[in-house]
């Protein structure tokens, strides 16, 4: 569900500070779905917020693994992003140099933390211009400020704005959840790795699975949200199927 898909002739590709990015058209796709509830106007917007932000996570990861010497590229693809570390000079040979269970946890909450850092960056920058932050309640509990006011660039910048808090605080808190293959799903696993070597992935996958029902049950009957319901609860039946599988 979350492998790269393989090159097509409608990809995007570019780089970014020596990091290789590739979008494929599935992104745009899936991006258009997730906004579609909006209105219209808003819709080009929405787009462009969530490639921007999807971006600034991978960016996160990518750097990251850039720290610890590893090179990697960047994919956009239908279920989001992936940052893909690659093949680099080691010893005599070429070999894939694989990160300690520590640096992997850095590398996982670098992706989280970049779009908080940038949605602290643009929270400052809307104070900054004489603009307004107001707070609103995330999953009806968490007051943040994210909903922003810009005395200028009429209701388009605001809105624009708005969203670009919107998507990168939300989407990283929910990253970080510990259900895999979520940020936060990564970072469980290699915590319990460090204190319990023979069977911390196993205790990782349970945890996957409660959390990730328990979420699926809050996004049905609190947050109302059958995507948020369908996303948990299959992200939960998939670490149990490894469970299964694999103990
Ligand atoms: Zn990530």
């Amino acid at each position: 569900m979350f492998q790269a898909l393989p090159p097509t002739r409608y990809d995007l590709c570019f780089s970014l500070g020596g990091i290789p990015v590739r979008v494929h058209p599935l992104f745009w796709l899936i991006a258009l779905l997730l906004g579609s509830s909006g209105d219209l106007w808003t819709i080009p917007l929405w787009i462009f917020v969530v490639f921007v932000s999807v971006l600034v996570h991978e960016l996160g990861h990518a750097l990251a693994f850039r720290f610890y010497g590893i090179r990697s590229q960047i994919v956009l693809h239908a279920m989001g992003g992936l940052t893909i570390p690659e093949a680099a000079p080691w010893g005599a040979g070429w070999a894939r140099v694989s990160p300690s269970p520590k640096q992997e946890i850095v590398i996982s909450l670098a992706g989280p933390f970049a779009g908080f850092a940038f949605a602290a960056l643009v929270m400052f920058g809307v104070t900054l211009a004489g603009g307004a932050l107001f707070t609103s309640r995330l999953f009806g509990i968490l007051p943040l400020p994210l909903t922003a006011f810009l005395p200028f660039g009429g209701n388009l910048l605001s809105v624009f704005v708005t969203m670009l808090l919107f998507v990168n605080v939300f989407w990283g808190i929910f990253n970080l959840l510990p259900v895999f293959p979520l940020d936060g799903g990564q970072v469980t696993r290699n915590v319990l790795i460090q204190y319990d070597p023979w069977d911390g992935a196993r205790k990782a996958l349970w945890i996957s699975v409660i959390a990730g029902g328990v979420i699926a049950l809050l996004g049905l009957f609190v947050m109302r949200s059958l995507y948020v319901a369908l996303l948990f609860g299959i992200l939960a039946f998939q670490s149990y199927q490894s469970l299964q599988s694999r103990y």
